[in-house]
């Protein structure tokens, strides 16, 4: 039986386990934290829970194929996704229904519904026309892409909207600000800035808007248990509180290096890790160039986690607090490399679905704002004033006292989360999208020069998120089934 070593318990790294230890591998995992999931955590202070880093799930499918019946876990799809609060008072329920959806845009904003509908449904043919080739093949893997379907699908590439930024797309869309921004928010579900990121990243509000958004009845973090049971239920050896401290490529072999020095040769490894904290720190020195250009890395983010004496009517799962100016702060985030003095807030309050989340009468926030990666800013100064931003923002768009009612607190910042994970400055998304060349330029699953060698997770094709990370898993294992194997 070939033995696989995958590093890192990452969402991808957990869902390539599973596809090899169901094509016949020996597969260990080995992760340097004492339990599985990487930037998909949970923390707990007292009676409050909370998910740690992903709260938005989306595309469930791509977990669910990977799951035994009886390990699934059960999600709901949601009905309101996002309530958005904007300066001037407008508040927005954006519904996953899209007619309900324009209905309230026509209400609100006075956006004719055709408006709406003509923009999702270009999403929806955007998506169709990307997603086979962008999301679900590798770009650098030929077999995959030369077939009927997808070099039909490349005829319609310049479809796609590559020359144009998304913000410019919102703005040639609608004549509402407040619409053009929140269509231009959805560049930040891949850490990128609307305002540079091709229109192309349009695609992103179909899944939430088409396809829909979902949510565990358990919060989040059930995605990385049920993953870490099935791959356990595969035999998958997990080797926990176990850094892996160097990789040596041979010709075939492929031998690591585990804490305590001790060598252990594999046929095949995989890596989950952030891949220029792998090229940096973990694969031998000398063995292989790192690819030389240096893409713009992803936003990384500024959480606290406030366990809340009271309940907010207001707010539901998903909330989102604009910022007066989206350019400036996006300005501050890409260019200036700090957090702007009005940033756009997200709350997030998984105890409004799971209830057990939070103690009665009260309510676990995830309160997040977009941060620069960590290049040695003074960031005790950054969280306070950040801090008291955010306290001072929510109280006047509430019109109701937040403050007080903190009764226990934690915080992440992007040292924090290079820590959990040890993806470089606190990437949230590994590189961002904001050029035109970003997709094709990410670092690809494999190397032609690096046999036995194979990259998952969110800073490798197609990128980051749960699902394009459960889809990196999928790439890989096809390949190796390819290339190792001989399957087509
Ligand atoms: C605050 C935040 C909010 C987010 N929100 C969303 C969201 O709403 N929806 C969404 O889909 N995605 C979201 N994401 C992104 C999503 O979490 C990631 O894209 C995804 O979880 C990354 O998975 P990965 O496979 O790349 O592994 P990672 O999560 O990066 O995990 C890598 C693992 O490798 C381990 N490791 C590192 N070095 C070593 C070593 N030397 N030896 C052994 N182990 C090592 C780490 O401990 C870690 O467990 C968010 C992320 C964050 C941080």
């Amino acid at each position: 039986m070939k033995k696989v070593a995958v590093i890192g318990a990452g969402v991808g790294g957990l869902a390539v386990a599973i596809r090899l230890a169901r094509m016949g591998y020996a597969v260990s995992v080995y992760e340097q934290a004492s339990h599985a999931g990487g930037k998909l955590n949970e923390s707990r202070m007292g009676a409050y829970r909370f998910d740690r880093g992903p709260s938005l799930f989306t595309m469930p499918e791509l977990l669910d194929e990977l799951l035994d019946p009886e390990l699934r876990i059960a999600y709901r799809k949601l009905e309101l996704v996002t309530r958005y609060f904007y300066e001037d008072g407008t508040r927005l329920n954006a519904y996953a229904d899209q007619q309900r959806f324009a209905r309230e845009l026509k209400a609100k904003l006075g956006v004719p519904v055709q408006a709406v509908t003509r923009y999702l449904q270009k999403a929806a043919q955007l998506y169709r026309i990307t997603a086979p080739i962008f999301i679900f093949n590798s770009l650098h893997r030929l077999s995959g892409l030369l077939s009927w379907s997808n070099l039909r699908r490349a005829m319609q590439l310049p479809q796609i909207q590559a020359f144009t930024t998304l913000h410019r797309k919102n703005q040639a869309a609608f004549n509402d600000p407040r619409l053009v921004q929140l269509f231009d928010r959805f560049a930040t579900y891949n850490g990128s800035n609307p305002y540079q990121a091709p229109a192309t990243l349009q695609v992103i509000a179909h899944l939430e808007h088409n396809q829909g958004a979902y949510f565990p009845d358990r919060g989040m973090y059930a995605i990385a248990e049920a993953l870490q049971q099935q791959a356990e239920k595969l035999g998958v050896k997990f080797h926990f509180n176990t850094p892996v401290q160097r990789v040596a490529p041979g010709d075939r072999a492929t031998k690591i290096v585990q804490v305590g020095g001790q060598q252990i040769a594999y046929d095949l490894v995989v890596s989950d890790v952030d891949v220029r904290y792998f090229y940096d720190s973990l694969l031998q020195d000398g063995a292989h160039r790192k690819p030389r250009r240096k893409e713009e890395p992803s936003s990384s983010a500024l959480i606290f986690y406030w366990g809340m004496d009271g309940v907010y009517d207001q707010l539901d799962l998903h909330n989102l607090f604009f910022s007066a100016d989206y350019e400036a702060e996006f300005d501050c985030l890409f260019r200036q490399k700090t957090i702007s003095n009005d940033p756009t807030v997200y709350v997030y309050v998984s105890n409004k679905m799971t209830g057990s989340d939070a103690p009665p009468g009260a309510e676990n926030w995830f309160v997040m704002v977009n941060a620069p990666v960590d290049e040695g800013q003074d960031w005790e100064r950054l969280k306070l004033q950040t801090r008291a931003r955010i306290v001072e923002k929510l109280e006047r768009m509430l019109n109701c006292e937040i403050e007080s009612r903190i009764v226990c607190e934690e915080l992440l910042d992007p040292q924090g989360i290079e820590q959990l994970s040890s993806s470089v400055g606190g990437a949230i998304y590994g590189t961002s999208s904001n050029s035109l060349w970003s997709a094709f330029r990410r670092h690809p699953n494999h190397r032609k020069t690096m046999p036995g060698l194979y990259f998952v997770g969110g800073s490798v094709h197609p990128g980051g998120g749960i699902p394009l990370c459960l889809s990196s898993a999928k790439i890989v294992a096809d390949w190796i089934g390819e290339k190792e194997e001989g399957h087509d």
